[in-house]
């Protein structure tokens, strides 16, 4: 009882340093990021460490992520208001606003009532907001967090939201239907007095820009995703250098209010809709190293900084351990393993490449017949499967590269797999435990209007509609 006086105590004297709700938040969140991917980046990290001896084969301790390492942990189901299995919008508007909505939706209700999202009471509260992803800043996580459509399709109108949200800074790769009846949303953003900046050059000059700010990728990348982590090249811009520009940036503009980020890994969903396991790892491993960027930040500002990492949903109903390999995970055989199933079905396919050039990139890049045993009936039937679908070809052969490492996958859509809550900071206490996701955005919102907390707390999801 002493203790949770001391723990209430704590948390209120934590609250009361507040002007208005917590200074300093940042909302992480994994598109797809299953807890079975997570483990299976730790243990990638381990097996392929320089110190790693094989004598602490189980000593992963050293080698926790960020994300696990943080104090406060949770599990959160991820189910929306019409399937077990939600998508990125449902999930998306539960995570941002901490209502149940039908798939699709991006903040609405199922009846079409708008839901307002807590990056919105963030802004009511005095705080710069801002909303950064490695996908297209209309997609449906970050669109979650501003707009309000029956249809995560409406891209157009989606980025047209965000100039009546007005938050301080939207970042991302660019817009998907950036023109529509002779209607420019870039003009539009800049009208409405939003500064572009671009690419790496970009982040350099946010920090004392002073209007609002629209980031996207340099003008010569595509504008539909960033570069992945595992196909990047020096010129492209990284979600921890974002996370970082972010903070500089967010911190002038929200000066003694703070700030609040959302910042979105929104490509590890991507890859693993395509099962491809060493860039679903090195995807999940880029997003840690951007939550590192804020823990650092924490780490400055300990009473006024909360972090929190959760994922929408789990992709591709992910698996360590297979038929193949029995009670043994070698997942270190993906050391090697170069370049993204994308990048290599686009290679394939765009250069019409032969079955015997295919053949040889895959033995460079994916190790194939090396690290990646494949017997010679399964080399049959690639070349033959190749002849039919070239992109259906890699597919194969990335699930050669799952089984010899040990992992599996059930689907290339979306799971009804829980996923994690990671945490740290004064309030976020009652996240420990199992949730429903909309737990979240209810405690936090809880937060910014100072609403008494009691930690440890069984949530009652109030607010869940069906
Ligand atoms: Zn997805």
């Amino acid at each position: 009882m002493r203790r949770l006086l001391l723990t209430l105590s704590a948390c209120i004297a934590g609250s009361m340093s507040w002007a208005a709700g917590p200074k300093y938040v940042f909302y992480f969140i994994g598109d797809g990021m299953g807890i079975p991917l997570i483990n299976a980046a730790q243990y990638y990290s381990a097996r392929t460490s320089s110190d790693y001896t094989g004598a602490t084969l189980y000593g992963y301790g050293n080698h926790k992520l960020t994300m696990s390492a943080l104090p406060i942990s949770g599990i959160a189901s991820t189910d929306c208001a019409d399937s077990h299995i939600t998508d990125s919008a449902a999930a998306g508007t539960a995570l941002a606003s901490g209502s149940k909505t039908n798939t699709g939706m991006i903040g609405m209700a199922p009846d079409g009532d708008k839901l307002y999202s807590i990056a919105h009471t963030a802004k009511e509260a005095g705080k710069a907001v801002g909303i950064i992803t490695t996908v297209s800043i209309d997609h449906a996580t970050p669109a979650s967090f501003y707009a309000h459509r029956p249809n995560r399709g409406l891209y157009h109108e989606i980025a047209l939201d965000g100039i009546e949200a007005g938050f301080d800074l939207y970042g991302g790769s660019g817009f998907l239907k950036p023109v529509k009846d002779s209607v420019d949303i870039y003009n539009l953003y800049d009208k409405a007095g939003y500064v572009r900046m671009r690419g790496r050059d970009g982040l350099k000059k946010m920090k004392n820009a002073k209007s609002p700010v629209l980031l996207t990728e340099r003008e010569e990348a595509p504008s539909n995703l960033l570069a992945m982590a595992i196909d990047r090249s020096d010129d492209d811009m990284t979600l921890a250098e974002m996370v970082s520009a972010s903070i500089d940036y967010l911190s002038n503009r929200g000066g003694e209010e703070g700030f609040f980020l959302m910042a979105e890994g929104g490509q590890i969903d991507m890859v693993c809709h395509s099962n491809d396991p060493k860039a679903a790892i090195e995807e999940t491993l880029d997003f840690d190293k951007a939550i590192a960027v804020a823990y650092d930040f924490y780490k400055r500002h300990p009473h006024e900084t909360l972090i929190i990492v959760t994922a929408d949903h789990e992709t591709g109903g992910f698996a360590l351990g297979n038929y193949a390999n029995g009670y043994t995970l070698p997942i270190d055989r993906l050391r090697d393993v170069k370049g993204s199933a994308s990048m290599l079905t686009k290679l394939v396919r765009e250069s019409d490449m032969s079955w015997s050039d295919a053949r040889t990139a895959l033995e460079e890049m994916w190790r194939l017949g090396d690290d990646i045993k494949v017997s010679d009936d399964e080399w049959a039937e690639l070349e033959k499967i190749y002849a039919e679908s070239k992109s259906r070809a890699i597919y194969e052969a990335s699930m050669l590269v799952s089984k010899a490492a040990g992992l599996g996958w059930t689907t290339g859509s979306h799971t009804a797999a829980p996923v994690a809550i990671f945490a740290v900071g004064h309030g976020l206490e009652p996240l420990a435990g199992m949730h429903d996701n909309t737990d979240i955005a209810n405690l936090l919102r809880k937060l910014y209007l100072q609403e008494s907390i009691i930690p440890h707390e069984i949530p009652v999801n109030k607010k869940v509609r069906r």
